[in-house]
């Protein structure tokens, strides 16, 4: 790394800063681009909207950095869960979106949770539950209810039970939503433009059970936790790597050579394993969801093996610490967690698919054009990533609508 690339660091989070500074406000409120745009240009850095919204990732990270290493670095921040590449427009945009987060209270931080992700459930079910709300499980939604005025009148499960309900908040996919209003309730631009927010995934996990904690060159000592192990690992040398992965998958190959994000949980939280044995999850792009050749069940432990190859590069000895691992490309997200495309944010984060344009133009205040019904995870403003933002923009227009019809606040 270079001194010039050392200042350019700091300059560069200073800019995803004000960026983010300036997006913060519409994250809680269904924002136009226009809105957002008037925004960015109070702003005093020129060019900030296109720059951070517009722009591609990888031309900010060569205005910046002179070094591959650095470039490649924050490159990888604008291609999460995207089928493009970081020279395409609008990459830029991924990257801001993952510097929006306050954890800790810290700007641009994001943090680990205590107890791994299910505690984040668990406190909001504890939530519900205090507040006398029944939450059902293992209760997967076949249809919605209509009363005889077209309004939602509640769901019909797949067991055939029916649920009654005036107000139906669905965070499945939108194009899952899609199939249980069905299309016909729906108007057609609405729906085709719902068709037309690409979900196709790009993303592998591979979460690893490990005997030991994996040494990396040039770190520490054999069995001792360093800084190389608590925060986040990641490959990703160049713009041009993350180019030549990209580039593989959109002709239906495994990438070569991964882009990676790792993590060793039991680093900073050793109670979630055994003594002395450790977690890693590895997060890794890009993946075709169906391959030019074979299948997802003939090519997932190849696809595995892969990815942790591109990770022993840097950590020599570490598939023999694996015990037990789990791979999931997008079809196995798409069937275990319901995600069209296995597209890990229901659908592109990309500028052609935000603000007043998710999921479906003229659509983002959390509405469907079918009265009660409301959409309230990722696929609704401001996308995904666990920031709740969505839930709570829904709940908003609900009551909102509430009021309006004269039912008041609910105590
Ligand atoms: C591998 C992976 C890694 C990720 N990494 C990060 C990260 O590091 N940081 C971050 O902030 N975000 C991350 N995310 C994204 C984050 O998990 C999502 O943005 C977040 O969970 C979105 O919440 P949601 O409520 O919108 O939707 P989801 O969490 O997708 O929940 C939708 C729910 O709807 C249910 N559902 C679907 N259809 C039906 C039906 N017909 N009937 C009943 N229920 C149904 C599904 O089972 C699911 O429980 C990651 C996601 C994945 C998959």
């Amino acid at each position: 790394m270079s001194r010039k690339d050392a200042d350019a660091h700091v300059k560069v989070h200073e800019l995803f800063d004000e960026a983010a500074r300036r997006l913060r406000p519409f994250l809680s409120y269904p924002a136009t681009r226009k809105q957002v745009r008037r925004a960015f240009r109070q702003s005093d850095v020129e060019g900030l909207f296109a720059k951070t919204v517009d722009g591609s990732i990888a031309s900010i990270a060569e205005d910046y950095f002179e070094t591959d290493i650095l470039q490649g670095m924050l490159a990888s921040e604008g291609i999460i869960s995207s089928m493009a590449g970081p020279r395409t427009p609008g990459t830029a945009y991924i990257a801001l979106h993952h510097a929006f987060g306050q954890a800790t209270g810290h700007d641009g931080a994001w943090g680990f949770v205590r107890g791994g992700m299910g505690a984040i459930t668990s406190a909001l079910a504890d939530i519900v539950r205090a507040q006398g709300g029944e939450i059902r499980i293992e209760a997967e939604v076949a249809e919605l209810r209509l009363d005889e005025r077209r309004r939602a009148a509640g769901v019909v499960l797949a067991s055939g039970e029916e649920i009654e309900a005036s107000i139906v908040c669905s965070n499945a996919t939108a194009q899952c939503t899609v199939a249980f209003v069905g299309a016909d309730h729906l108007p057609p631009d609405f729906v085709d433009d719902i068709e037309l927010l690409p979900t196709e995934g790009t993303v592998v996990k591979v979460n690893c059970a490990l005997s030991g904690l994996p040494k990396f060159k040039g770190f520490g000592s054999e069995g001792e936790i360093g800084p190389e192990h608590t925060g986040t690992i990641t490959v990703s040398p160049s713009i041009d790597y993350l180019e030549d992965a990209c580039r593989r998958a959109a002709e239906g190959h495994p990438a070569d050579n991964f882009f990676c994000e790792a993590w060793i949980q039991t680093a900073t939280e050793p109670e979630l394993a055994p003594e002395g044995k450790h977690t890693l999850s590895i997060f890794a792009q890009y993946v075709p969801y169906s391959f030019a050749e074979g299948t997802w069940d003939e090519r997932r432990d190849v696809v595995g093996d892969a990815v942790v190859a591109t990770l022993e590069t840097y950590a020599p000895g570490l598939s023999d610490l694996i015990e037990d691992r789990l791979v999931l490309g997008p079809p196995d997200l798409e069937a275990r967690f319901g995600l069209t495309g296995g597209n890990i944010f229901h659908g592109e984060l990309l500028p052609d698919w935000l603000f007043d344009k998710r999921p479906s133009r003229g659509w983002h205040r959390h509405r469907w054009p079918l009265p009660g019904l409301y959409l309230c995870g990722s696929a609704a403003h401001p996308g995904g990533g666990v920031c709740g933002a969505p839930g709570r923009n829904a709940a908003r227009s609900v009551l909102e609508d509430l009021v309006a019809a004269g039912a008041g606040m609910p105590s």
